[in-house]
This record gives C-alpha cells, structure tokens and sequence, in this order.
C-alpha cells in the first residue's frame, strides 16, 4: 500500500510583490525517486526552503510521516529522517573527508558539541568511505576535492543519519560525465536499500531515467504530475518549458 511520506498542503510564500510559492500541493510516497522540475524562477528552491525549515511560509501546512512540521528547525528534521543537500555542497572545507562524516554522524545526538566521537562513528564513517569509494582521500581536506567529489562527500555525509527522505537540490549540475554516474547509482542503491528521495534537477536525461513519479511546477505551483513518459507527452509542460 502507498504511504505518503511528505505531504505539501497548499504551501504559499511571497517575497514582497512576488509569488514565489503559490498554494502549492503535492505529496511524496514513501519508496518513490521523485523529481520536482520547472522553469527558473517556478519555485522550487523556494519549496525546498520552506521543507527544510530554512524559510517560513505565509501559509499551507506540511507534514512529514503524519505530523505537521510546518516551520521546523532544519536539526530537528535531520533527526526525524528528514535530510538534504545544497545547490553548492556545504561540507566543512577545513576537516578531512572522514572528520565530515565523523561529525555528521554527530548530528544525530543532541549533544554535538563537546559530545566525545565514539567507535561507532568512526566505523560508521569507515563503512560510508568505503561505500562511496572515498577511502583513498579520506584524509584530504575537503577543501582539495573537486566540485563533483564534494557533491558526493556531502550526499554520504547527509547519508549519515539514516534518513528516510533525502531533499537532493540540483545534485549533478556542474558535475563531469564521471561524476553524474556516480551519484546516480549512489542514489539507486540508497533506494534499493529504503531511502524515499525528492529531487530537483536540470539535467532532464537523468530525471527520465531515474525518477518516478515527476512533478512539473510553473508559476509556485504544480502543473502536471506522472510518470516520466506521461510528463513528456503532457502539451502544459512543453508549453510550461517553451514559454520561459
Ligand atoms: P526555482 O528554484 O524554480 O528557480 P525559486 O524558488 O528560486 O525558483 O524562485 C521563485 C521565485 O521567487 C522567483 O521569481 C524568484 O525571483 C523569487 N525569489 C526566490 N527567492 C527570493 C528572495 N529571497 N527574495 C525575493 N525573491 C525571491
């Protein structure tokens, strides 16, 4: 049976005369890739915001696993089971690969500062080196890693606190070939293991291939919702494209 994991109710957000976000409705089940994609400027970024907790909304209500969260504090979801990541990878620049994992299992605990790094941290950072093939630079700053690498460091740092959905913003843009392979199937085995994902994404190729259901928003709110092959034949859509 479906269950909606993250369900999106009539959310709206302006900015001075702007219309960012406008009654937007949508919900996320449980087990889906999904893709939010639009024009510039149709809101998504906006609507991840207000999701994380990063940005208030005027109003509409959102609830994750059941329970409103409307206005939550972006830690507080990230223990729930609620994670994302960054257009631009917010990693720490100044630690090794493996200290940003290390302190991303941290999160979990309540206590992050001043909180002694136990065993089972370092294995759990350990294991996630390995799992993205990160092993060999895990003693690099991360600060040394190209754009690409940080991306994926940042994905298996969020990755750290077992979350149930992951909020992945842009995750291949001004990524090499290499790289979008890369988390590509680092995205397939975390949904083959359980994880639910929401996923804005300019490269279109990727988002037929690998999500589904697709969300298409214009103006702050949704204009079509389907598979990807419904999504591509659907006149509102290309006209949604052309028209921007
Ligand atoms: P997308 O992510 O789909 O490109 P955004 O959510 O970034 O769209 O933007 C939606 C609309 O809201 C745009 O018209 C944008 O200019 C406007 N907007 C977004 N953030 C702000 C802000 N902080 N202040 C003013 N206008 C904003």
């Amino acid at each position: 049976m479906s269950e909606n994991l993250l369900e999106v109710d009539h959310l709206t957000k302006r900015f001075g005369g702007v219309t960012a976000v406008n009654e937007c409705s949508f919900t996320v089940q449980k087990g889906t890739i999904t893709a939010l994609i639009g024009p510039n400027g149709s809101g998504k970024t906006t609507v991840f915001n207000m999701v994380t907790g990063y940005l208030k909304a005027d109003s509409g209500e959102i609830r994750f696993r059941g329970e409103a969260i409307t206005r939550p504090r972006p830690a507080d979801l990230y223990r729930r089971g609620l994670s994302r990541t960054f257009q631009q990878a917010r990693i720490f620049p100044e630690l090794t690969v493996e200290e940003n994992l290390v302190v991303a299992a941290g999160y979990n605990s309540r206590q992050l500062f001043g909180r002694r790094v136990s065993d089972s941290d370092r294995d759990r950072a350990t294991k996630m080196l390995g799992e993205f093939r990160l092993e060999t630079l895990a003693q690099l700053p991360a600060a040394d890693l190209s754009y690409g690498q940080r991306k994926l460091l940042e994905f298996a740092a969020v990755l750290m606190s077992d979350p149930m959905l992951v909020l992945l913003d842009e995750p291949t843009a001004g990524v090499n070939p290499v790289m979008i392979d890369a988390m590509e199937q680092h995205i397939r085995e975390r949904h083959a293991a359980g994880v639910t994902f929401l996923i804005v994404e300019h490269d279109m190729q990727l988002v037929m291939r690998l999500c589904d259901p697709v969300i298409v928003l214009d103006q702050g709110a949704p204009i079509a919702f389907g598979s990807p092959d419904q999504i591509q034949k659907d006149p509102r859509v290309l006209e949604a494209y052309l028209g921007s």
